[in-house]
């Protein structure tokens, strides 16, 4: 009895134990293939996250390229509209000094509310008022450069129109710095000045224009030299009159180079630059001379930016 119960037992013990190993193993196996799939997908997961990252990255790499190229770009086109605005503003000096050579007058607004943003603005009466170079030019945005230069050329167009119609007239009015050479600088300019040598306040009737001994002094427009002299002042000085009321004079000359009652045209050498007469040095003392009224001649110097001839 008691060892048909063991040997039972024992059946019992081994079929169990088998069971239970043989579900064990099972349990195994799964969790074992769940590892390795969960392990699997977390690496497939992984990489295409690394993929993506490394796809970010090459994407910000070149938006940043991008960056550096706009700004590069648009440093570029700053540069370009400032030298733009550079040089319509040199063009508006030209077109300013050729509408008070011709006594022209704006008769409106350059344009519209504008006019005041921009490089100019205008008194009451239209005439144009000097503006300082660095509020007009930094100030202007490219839209106000393109209403500039249309106001610009519309107004210049005027100008041409008014040269055509004064061609005659022009070949007799002094135009350009009746000295050559480039190496050239104005020592004195036109107006009140204390007089160099007396020390006393005094009328300065024309301008002072220094260079190197015997640079040649050119007529600055047609005309008949009906004066040459010396003077204690002026020293061998030439006299051109251009028309009825214009005249011009040229002192403190080495030599001449022309005769009395000799027809000139502009740019004839009437003489060579010196030291005579009350002088301090060697210069041109040229005097525009307009119905018998001092004229400041760099109104009559067309030729020469005001810069290049400042004051030294
Ligand atoms: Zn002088």
């Amino acid at each position: 009895m008691k060892m048909i119960s063991l040997r039972k037992w024992v059946i019992k013990f081994f079929f169990g134990t088998s069971i239970f190993l043989l579900m064990l193993s099972l349990v195994l196996i799964v969790l074992t293939s769940l590892y390795a799939n969960w392990m699997g997908t977390t690496q497939a997961k992984n990489e295409r996250l690394n993929e993506r990252i490394a796809d970010q990255e090459q994407r910000i790499q070149s938006l940043k390229q991008n960056v550096v190229a706009q700004n590069k770009t648009v440093s570029r086109m700053r540069t370009k509209l400032e030298k733009s605005e550079e040089e319509l503003q040199e063009i508006r000096e030209m077109e300013i000094k050729l509408r008070r050579f011709l006594d022209l007058k704006h008769k409106k607004p350059l344009s519209e509310d504008r006019s005041h943003q921009g490089g100019f603005k205008m008194d009451g009466d239209g005439e144009v008022a000097e503006i300082p170079m660095e509020n007009s030019t930094a100030n202007m945005k490219s839209d106000q450069v393109v209403s500039y230069s249309l106001t610009l050329k519309e107004s210049l167009r005027e100008v041409v129109r008014s040269l055509e119609q004064k061609k005659e007239q022009l070949r007799h009015t002094p135009s350009i710095l009746p000295v050559k050479g480039e190496d050239v600088w104005m020592s004195a300019d036109f107006g009140r000045r204390t007089n160099p040598i007396t020390g006393r306040r005094e009328m300065h009737t024309g301008i002072d224009v220094a260079g190197g001994y015997k640079t040649p002094i050119v007529a600055p427009a047609e005309g008949k030299v009906y004066r040459i002299g010396e003077s204690r002042i002026l020293g061998k000085y030439v006299r051109i009159r251009h028309s009825d009321g214009l005249r011009t004079t040229y002192g403190h000359l080495h030599s001449f180079a022309t005769k009395k009652g000799a027809r000139v045209e502009r740019g004839d050498v009437i003489g060579y630059m010196g030291n005579t007469g009350r002088s301090t040095g060697t210069h041109l003392h040229y005097e525009v001379v307009h119905n018998s009224k001092a004229k400041d001649p760099m109104k009559y110097v067309l030729d020469r930016k005001s810069q290049t001839l400042s004051l030294r």
